[in-house]
């Protein structure tokens, strides 16, 4: 007989406790060239995590690879913390032995380092808006915010996608040309990071450069008005480097913030056991309480940034707001 439990809802973010990444590949025979897009390396940036989650699920690759790994640090992710355990964007370097991360970096280092990965992005939001002359608080030399980040202008191995500096000149300009607003524009950031940032030496994207792969980082403004704008502007960003390497895709929604907002309120459906499906877009008004194993449950969420954690006998279900 199944046990009954109290499937309590939560609108938090989503985590599970294991330390495995999910990674999803949409994959075509004709290449092997790979764009592999890793969101939520920072808990608290939503655009970021929000936009991997939306390539995965609306849209479809036609040629070559995409790789895509929607919710990198889930558990910060899931606590709306830049990272419970530390920066997890500072430890591609070096990492201790007992830090609570060491699993996920490795794993996600080998991602990386995969013979068939072309190109890196690595999503954030950012502070303020980036200006190479400064003009206040929000807007300057200082801020992150609607950035194409590179570490250094090109890789020191010539090859496919190494001219770094070029692609992101190339991805800047074309998301100029389809700006929500003026101040939205963007930047490339030049780091200069073997010579001028030590922080950045531990970083993905550092990490990345070294080990030849062409890498990049795409920061959206903490100081946008809204999630749809900044998932906006990171689909935006992901399509022109989609564009450079040659990927075919197509989305089933048109790239505005109206239908961005509609796609992120949905959070999709829930299977447990692989016999009973949930809605959770009205569960409040459907049950409290299901049949459920004492252990060994499975539960498939449509939507990559559901999740689910046991607390106290308790099932919770994240969910966002
Ligand atoms: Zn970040």
């Amino acid at each position: 007989m199944p046990l009954i439990f109290n499937i309590c809802l939560a609108l938090l973010f989503s985590s599970v406790l294991n330390a495995n990444i999910q990674l999803i590949k949409k994959e075509n025979s004709d290449s092997n060239t790979t764009l592999l897009v890793i969101g939520g390396i920072h808990g608290n940036e939503p655009g970021g995590y929000f936009a991997a989650s939306i390539l995965a699920t609306h849209y479809t690759v036609t040629s070559k690879n995409l790789w895509i790994i929607p919710n990198l640090n889930k558990e910060s992710i899931m606590a709306n913390k830049r990272g419970i355990h530390g920066d997890m964007n500072r430890k591609f370097s070096h990492i201790k032995k007992d830090d609570k991360d060491r699993e996920i970096i490795k794993e996600v280092k080998k991602i990386i380092l995969s013979k068939k990965v072309s190109l890196v992005l690595n999503l954030h939001d950012g502070h303020g808006f980036y200006r190479k002359q400064n003009q206040g608080s929000i807007f300057n030399p200082n801020a992150w915010g609607q950035t194409c980040v590179i570490d250094q202008c090109q890789l020191q191995q010539k090859q496919l996608f190494g001219d770094l500096n070029t692609i992101a000149e190339t991805v800047k300009n074309n998301i100029n040309k389809k700006l929500l607003k003026k101040h939205h524009s963007f930047n490339v950031k030049n780091t200069n990071t073997k010579y001028e940032d030590e922080a950045m030496q531990l970083s993905l994207t550092y990490f990345a450069v070294t080990n030849d792969k062409p890498a990049f980082a795409i920061e959206t403004s903490k100081n946008l008005s809204s999630l749809s704008q900044k998932v906006f502007y990171q689909l935006l960003a992901i399509e022109e480097y989609m564009k450079i390497m040659g990927i075919s895709y197509k989305r089933d929604f048109a790239l505005n913030a109206a239908q961005i907002t509609n796609i992120i309120k949905n959070y999709g459906t829930l299977v447990i056991n692989h016999n009973i499906l949930l809605n959770l877009n009205d569960i409040k008004n459907s049950l409290s309480y299901i049949p459920i194993k004492s252990k060994s449950n499975e539960f498939y969420f449509s939507h990559p940034l559901g999740d689910v954690k046991r607390k106290k006998g308790r099932y919770l279900i994240y969910i966002w707001e």
